[in-house]
């Protein structure tokens, strides 16, 4: 029976990365039945609306998509595309494996970090309002139940996969309320995980640490905007954002998407990197429970780092999008 995903190609990148991706993805013998929609301005020119109505039913009926990015507007516009799916649906889990590839050179080989990011939560409930010309206020919202619920998928996962450490990162020096309720929450969680070691680390040194000893973390548990930066901090660890994969996990949907943005400054010109959103299938793949299909995907994907010689621009080749995806597909057979 085909898996019916809805597909999101997004804009900037997203299309040609998305098209490369769901080839592939039909090289593997698993069947797929995609449901398409447009999202963002793209949508708004289309239907009038940033989010189409189908595309949420879609969403809801089929559980599962696959996503490429949607530009959000800098500084106006309209809300995030990104951050009102995860709210919709009630994506709470932003989780995504920071990994080295074979084969790429990084000041720091063998990186294995698990981040765990809240997704609903903290600076992302987008209550901003102007008290006076001149003066904004921007709310950020902690609550006990979202803190619990992540802070429990981190131990959860931690615990099947037989992860060793978990550290909270915080401001809460400075955020003693907020930050501290997230804290007092992931406490009261680790202590049903004594197996799991539990930390407590301060946002600003943790970036630092990262980038000087990122072996001494395991995974990591933060709010939404630290996990967002911290995100592409660790992405650079391994080679930067064409690789980095992310899947958004509720418990009733599930949304894969790279890391990346839409990244405008490379839009149509084939040279983007679809590793990131390649991986993020992968992600796709075991949630499907399409264990051989995610291996071997993720198999083609080593080979082909390991070879070196069809790799994009940004990690150091020369090669296009569909060069790789080429390659990706002559390594599944
Ligand atoms: P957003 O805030 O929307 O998540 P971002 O700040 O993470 O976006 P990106 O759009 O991801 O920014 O781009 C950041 C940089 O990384 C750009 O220079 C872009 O070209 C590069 N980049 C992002 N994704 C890829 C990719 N898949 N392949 C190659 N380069 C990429």
């Amino acid at each position: 029976m085909a898996h019916k995903v809805t597909l999101v190609p997004g804009d900037g990148i997203g299309p040609e990365v998305t098209q490369q991706v769901v080839r592939i993805l039909e090289a593997t013998g698993v069947k797929f039945e995609w449901e398409r929609y447009a999202a963002g301005a793209e949508a708004f020119e289309i239907y009038g609306e940033y989010i189409p109505t189908a595309l949420y039913e879609s969403i809801e009926r089929n559980k599962v998509a696959l996503k490429g990015p949607v530009t959000t507007p800098v500084g106006g516009g309209f809300k995030s595309i990104n951050v009102t799916l995860r709210k919709k649906f009630d994506l709470f889990a932003n989780f995504r494996p920071i990994k080295n590839l074979p084969g790429l050179a990084t000041h720091w080989p063998g990186v294995d970090l698990i981040i765990v990011r809240e997704n609903t939560e903290g600076e992302y409930v987008g209550l901003e309002h102007e008290v006076v010309p001149g003066v904004v206020e921007s709310i950020k919202v902690i609550t006990e139940k979202g803190s619990t619920r992540i802070a429990k998928f981190a131990f959860d996962y931690a615990r099947k996969h037989g992860r060793k450490k978990i550290h909270s990162i915080h401001k809460a020096n400075i955020m003693k309320m907020s930050d501290g309720l997230f804290l007092r929450c992931a406490r009261q969680v680790s202590e049903k995980f004594p197996e799991i070691f539990y930390g407590e680390h301060i946002i600003d040194n943790t970036c630092m640490q990262l980038v000087m000893n990122p072996y001494q973390y395991d995974t990591l548990l933060l709010e939404n905007l630290y996990g967002d930066i911290v995100s592409d901090l660790c992405a650079g660890l391994v080679g930067g954002l064409g690789l980095v994969p992310g899947a958004n996990l509720g418990h009733e949907c599930a949304i894969f998407e790279a890391v990346h943005g839409s990244a405008p400054d490379i839009a149509g010109k084939d040279i983007a990197n679809p590793t990131a959103l390649l991986q993020s299938a992968v992600l796709m793949l075991l949630h499907l429970d399409e264990t051989a299909a995610a291996g071997k995907v993720q198999a083609a994907i080593e080979k082909v780092y390991s070879e070196r010689k069809t790799l994009t621009r940004d990690v150091g080749g020369s090669a296009g999008t569909t060069q790789f995806a080429d390659a990706i597909l002559a390594a599944i057979g």
